[in-house]
């Protein structure tokens, strides 16, 4: 405990955690487990999770004034870095003008619009609050539109807290290696398939013998809540292949992908595929800038069934929230190819010095890669699947992890998690990374 709050010379952290202890042990009385999204407790790396006060550009400021270079972003939303001006400046003029109306308005108008021109095969979109919501509505309205239950998901991608999606999840129930979620009705967890990822003659097994029942197969346009496992050449082709030939529908989770690997996401990147494009797509983080605002789109004819123009019902009081929409629109407007070519910059030169130091250090590593977005494994690679992912050790990134929050740098606190970085990383911010990377090697490595 003690040696996680010691700091190396040059650190910008060091005025301990006493107040991030004391607001944790207020928050355990009144939340469960003290924290509102599981991975945020240190579960799987020891210690006292951070109470932030603050955020400017790349660093985070906690209750104790500690100062870290962030490399969680908000788990990937903070794609500008925090409380950028355009941003401020675009939520203010929103918010002095009203909340939230309970009627259409045409912020929200705009970002659909933003994100329709940006991700080709999308004709219209439905603005939902949370990644969950939107992946919970493209399941939903996939149903609607095969009159099918069954969903196919792979192992290590997680899709929100949907009931049905829960099954061998990614981020957080990877994180706390927790087989399922309890309170999942038998009956939902009994209208999912789940199978390997990266693995197409599994998929096409799962349609040869139950093809008539299943509505869509949803995946991540390139998993990232295992770590990041890029989708083999050929995996998602395969995947629209076969969901094409059996009349089910296929439902990309850009969640976490979008508007981050590229301005169109991991889509722009991978596709346009000769097969086709995903008939649904998800929507979420980046799009709002660090507001609770998401989405799912796709082709017109099947969005057409959604209630008030068809019979699959989806509502929201705060959806389309104003303030959220200027939020993500100011967002995703500064996301320019620069902010890309930034974000692509930093992202390299972070994973290759840590390899580097990792190397040096005799740490089992692998760093693994969707456009700039980047995890590493302690184990090596390649990682194709959650089997492969669940045999890192994770105690040595936990020794990692606590060496790099002591020399004033905040990782994702679980080896299950993507490395996320923004165009405010600047020289500075990167370098003060770099220094930190040979402590935190040798902590991986025991020394
Ligand atoms: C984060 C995430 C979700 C869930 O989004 P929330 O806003 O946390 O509900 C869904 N799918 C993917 C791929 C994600 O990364």
């Amino acid at each position: 405990m003690t040696s996680h709050v010691v700091s190396g010379p040059g650190s910008v952290a060091g005025k301990g955690v006493a107040a991030s202890e004391a607001l944790l042990a207020r928050a355990s009385a009144v939340i469960p487990g003290g924290v509102n999204s599981p991975v945020r407790a240190f579960g799987a790396v020891g210690g006292t999770p951070r109470f932030v006060a603050s955020g400017q550009g790349a660093w985070l400021t906690d209750v104790d004034g500690n100062r870290y270079v962030d490399l969680i972003c908000s788990w990937g939303p903070m794609i500008l870095g925090h409380a950028h001006p355009d941003v401020l400046r675009a939520v203010q003029e929103a918010a002095a003008r009203g909340f939230s109306f309970g009627t259409p308005s045409e912020n929200e108008v705009a970002l659909a619009e933003e994100i329709v021109t940006r991700v080709e095969p999308v004709d219209q979109v439905r603005l939902v609050n949370s990644g969950t919501e939107a992946t919970m509505s493209a399941i939903r309205l996939a149903r609607g539109y095969t009159q099918r239950d069954v969903v196919v998901k792979f192992a290590g991608c997680y899709h929100g807290h949907v009931d049905a999606l829960l099954a061998s999840a990614g981020s957080g129930v990877a994180t706390f290696a927790l087989p399922d979620s309890a309170g999942v009705p038998k009956s939902s967890a009994g209208e999912t398939i789940v199978l390997p990822y990266n693995d197409i003659a599994a998929v096409e097994a799962t349609f040869a013998g139950r093809g008539e029942q299943i509505a869509a197969v949803i995946t991540e346009a390139a998993p990232g809540n295992m770590g990041v496992v890029p989708p083999a050449p050929g995996f998602t082709e395969g995947l629209r292949r076969v969901t094409r030939d059996h009349g089910a529908l296929l439902i990309s989770d850009e969640v976490m992908t979008g508007f981050r690997c590229s301005r169109s996401g991991f889509y722009g990147l991978e596709g346009p595929y000769a097969a086709g494009p995903a008939d649904l797509f998800t929507f979420g983080k980046v799009m709002g800038g660090g507001f609770p605002i998401a989405a799912f789109g796709g082709r017109a004819d099947v969005m057409a069934l959604l209630a008030p123009s068809g019979p699959v019902y989806q509502a929201g009081t705060l959806s389309g929230n104003p303030v959220a929409s200027a939020a993500g629109l100011a967002t995703l407007r500064g996301c320019t190819d620069e902010v890309y070519d930034r974000l692509g910059t930093v992202a390299h030169t972070i994973a290759d010095a840590a390899s580097e130091a990792l190397t040096a250090a005799s740490v089992p590593h692998t760093v693994q890669w969707a456009g700039s977005m980047f995890s590493i494994f302690f184990r090596e690679g390649p990682v194709r699947s959650y089997d492969d992912a669940k045999t890192q050790d994770t105690e040595a990134f936990g020794r990692f992890f606590h060496a790099m929050l002591d020399h004033g740098v905040h990782l994702p606190p679980s080896s299950f998690e993507a490395w996320f970085v923004s165009a405010a990383h600047d020289e500075a911010a990167v370098e003060h990374v770099l220094e930190a990377l040979p402590h935190a090697a040798r902590a991986a490595a025991g020394r």
